[in-house]
């Protein structure tokens, strides 16, 4: 066997759909027989999948595959994912790397590797993403995290928003059969994990590339929610058209669905927004979270929010904050615009200083902690539900930690085992910013 006694250390950088295709490609080199080993030195083989959202997550993907070459100077060393897509040229002419694996491809490692050992010279694995509509079918059954596991629906995007260079990395929208989606989800179910987050590059685009026009996210939402074990259903991210009338009336028939909505926002700014060229304006974004609200009232609505991208004054900034407190999210990622070379934002004149970027984070960051304790506030002295995940030792103490189905972090104290377990708790305090405090409401 070609493969046997080598020694594989595996790299993951960037976001879930990544991370989810390192778990897949690390399960493919265990079941052929690969050792998997830390990140370290002394494998002969290093898999480094790339990121590529930001100028800096591509100098870091450059960093660990240089990294990797010199833990052993004899080591195969393979290049993966968005990074090779946009920067292809570079990628093929680096003397560190050995092998690139474009996205669309990371399915077929094992032969890919088998390849190289055959030929012994450098290979060129990727395909023009720009122009493929085949989704690449791979199946996970194992995952690092116990009880949540995350579901690949789809890849690519269609968007074209101004900052973002995925669409260039990831091609266009590609999208999961349901029956693949159900057979991964069935297998997590039947390994023990309670909880699914559907998960992808643009899910709210989720069926616009098939033939029917019919097949949507919802479809993948209630045929996931069927599934015996799965007890929650937990949505990536999506944006205000994904939100209808008809969207919420057929998840709210869900039981399992965890009415925790991150919708993103990126700036509340209509002509911030239209420079971003995201596809909504504030008031349709604020009639989503109503019609959310409307079916849960107590939802989490959670977004992201990119602050100082290019000519943004100080008046549109205030007119972000303004919006941001009107809707009250329960919690935000506030990200400072980063420039990515060959996208559109690049280009735009009146960059904002970085100082004034790191002047109005901090204002956003200081308003989300104010939110995120509203929000939280409304817990204490209720009862909810926990999905324990994990044994913490916080202040010298042990506690279990879980999270409700809106995503609130919540501790308890308990003498038996009860990782992987939902438990009705009492919440009784904060502990901190970020958790609350609860006791286990024993059913006798
Ligand atoms: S929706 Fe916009 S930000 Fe999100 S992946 Fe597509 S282009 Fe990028």
């Amino acid at each position: 066997m070609i493969n046997r006694n080598k020694k594989v250390a595996l790299h993951n950088l960037g976001c879930k759909v990544n991370a989810y295709e390192t778990e897949v490609m690390e399960q493919k080199l265990k079941n052929a027989g690969y050792e998997i080993v830390p990140f370290e030195p002394g494998a002969d083989i290093y898999i480094i999948n790339t990121c590529t959202v930001t100028n800096i997550a591509d100098r870091k993907s450059r960093q660990m595959l240089h990294k990797a070459k010199r833990m052993n100077p004899d080591s195969i060393v393979v290049a993966a994912g968005c990074y090779t897509e946009t920067d292809k040229e570079k990628v093929i002419a680096d003397e560190n790397i050995d092998i690139v694996v474009g996205n669309n491809k990371k399915r077929d490692i094992i032969e890919i590797l088998n390849d190289y050992f055959k030929k012994c010279e450098k290979i060129d694995a990727s395909i023009d993403i720009n122009h493929t509509s085949e989704y690449e079918e791979m199946t996970l059954e194992q995952l690092s995290e116990h009880t949540r596991a995350y579901i690949k629906v789809q890849d690519g995007c269609n968007q074209f928003c101004t900052y973002c260079i995925i669409p260039y990395a990831r091609g266009r929208v590609r999208s999961r059969k349901i029956s693949d989606i159900e057979k991964e989800a069935e297998i997590l179910a039947g390994k023990g994990f309670k909880e699914i987050v559907i998960t992808g590059i643009h899910i709210g685009s989720y069926g616009i590339d098939f033939d029917d026009k019919e097949t949507g996210l919802i479809d993948v939402v209630e045929a996931i929610c069927k599934i015996p074990g799965i007890e929650r259903v937990r949505l990536g991210s999506v944006e205000p058209r994904t939100i209808t009338e008809d969207f919420m009336q057929r998840i709210s028939k869900q039981k399992e669905i965890c009415p925790h909505f991150h919708l993103s926002l990126q700036s509340g700014c209509d002509t911030v927004l239209k420079r971003m060229n995201r596809k909504y304006n504030t008031k349709e974004f604020i009639k989503s979270c109503e019609l959310i609200r409307s079916y849960y009232k107590n939802a989490a609505i959670t977004t992201d929010v990119i602050v100082g991208f290019p000519g943004e004054t100080e008046e549109e900034h205030n007119i972000t904050k303004k919006f941001i407190s009107e809707v009250g999210f329960s919690d935000m990622h506030i990200f400072k615009y980063s420039v990515r070379h060959g996208t559109m934002a690049a280009g735009m004149p009146n960059q904002v200083p970085e100082s004034i970027k790191t002047l109005r984070s901090a204002e956003l960051i200081e308003l989300c902690k104010k939110m995120q304790k509203e929000y939280r506030k409304r817990y204490i002295d209720s009862t909810t539900y926990v999905l324990f995940e994990e044994k913490e030792i916080i202040n010298e103490k042990e506690y279990y930690t879980g999270h409700t189905k809106e995503y609130v972090k919540i501790m308890v104290e308990s003498d038996d085992d009860i990782t992987n377990e939902i438990k009705r708790v009492n919440v009784t305090d904060y502990y901190n910013d970020e958790i609350l405090l609860a006791e286990i409401v024993n059913l006798y």
